[in-house]
């Protein structure tokens, strides 16, 4: 009597639980819709929590719903984004790092494996080379990896504050997700795969505040060349008074 007692106990919470759990996947998938379509942010923590922590329970009922399972991972890096985009852009440049994937080089690329990853030589073949020396004159740090291990190394080895990664979404949501005390910024690649991939280099260029700063640095020599203008103005017009 007891015994039977007990497992209907047990029986009932298990059951409860299931339901939470089920109940709570469904609010998290359709908080996190509602903040990729509407740019709306409704409890992005506990979105971000339930995703992380149900993450492949999420990515089967997706799929058994008859969506694409990659739609948990866009969730968690558009979440992401929001929520670190202020942090971000406040570090300094110097303490951030930008990790590229190795598939976004062009088959014919010069560059040799070092321990931090593919040193590029900026040949010109493909996007790295083009916003590599861009992001490094405004002070950040680029690395370019052939898999997460080398993740691992420049954690290991690199101190940094805040990191941008280029991947696909599951790549960025899962290395986001690993890499979270980073406040970490994800750019999506706008052609995905595991070879000739391709980012668009303005969208990059945009998250790092590349024309920004440039666009300061533009300011700044106008300022200084108009207050060099005034100057040689009043020398000249104090030579005809
Ligand atoms: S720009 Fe750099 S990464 Fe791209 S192909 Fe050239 S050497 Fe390789």
């Amino acid at each position: 009597m007891f015994h039977q007692y007990f497992f209907e106990i047990i029986g009932q919470i298990a059951f409860i639980i299931v339901i939470s759990l089920f109940v709570l996947l469904i609010l998290a998938l359709v908080l996190g819709v509602v903040l990729v379509k509407k740019k709306i942010l409704i409890f992005p923590k506990i979105v971000i929590f339930a995703l992380d922590f149900l993450y492949s329970p999420l990515k089967y009922l997706t799929k058994t719903l008859g969506f694409n399972e990659v739609m948990v991972d866009q969730i968690g890096v558009e979440i992401r984004n929001k929520i670190n985009e202020n942090n971000f852009k406040e570090k300094d440049n110097k303490n951030k790092i930008i990790v590229f994937p190795h598939c976004l080089r062009h088959e014919n690329c010069p560059a040799k494996l070092g321990e931090m990853g593919l040193k590029c030589s900026e040949c010109g073949l493909c996007s790295i080379g083009e916003i590599k020396p861009k992001a490094e004159e405004i002070g950040y740090n680029i690395f370019i990896v052939p898999g997460s291990t080398f993740i691992k190394k420049i954690v290991k080895n690199h101190k940094f504050e805040s990191v941008l990664g280029i991947a696909c979404y599951e790549d960025l949501n899962i290395s986001m997700m690993n890499l979270s005390n980073f406040s970490p910024q994800g750019v999506l690649l706008s052609r995905t795969g595991c070879f000739k991939t391709d980012v668009d280099v303005q969208t990059v260029l945009e998250k790092i505040g590349y024309e920004k700063k440039i666009g300061n640095i533009s300011k700044n020599q106008n300022m200084t060349l108009n207050n060099e203008i005034s100057v040689c103005q009043n020398e000249k017009d104090s030579k005809y008074l």
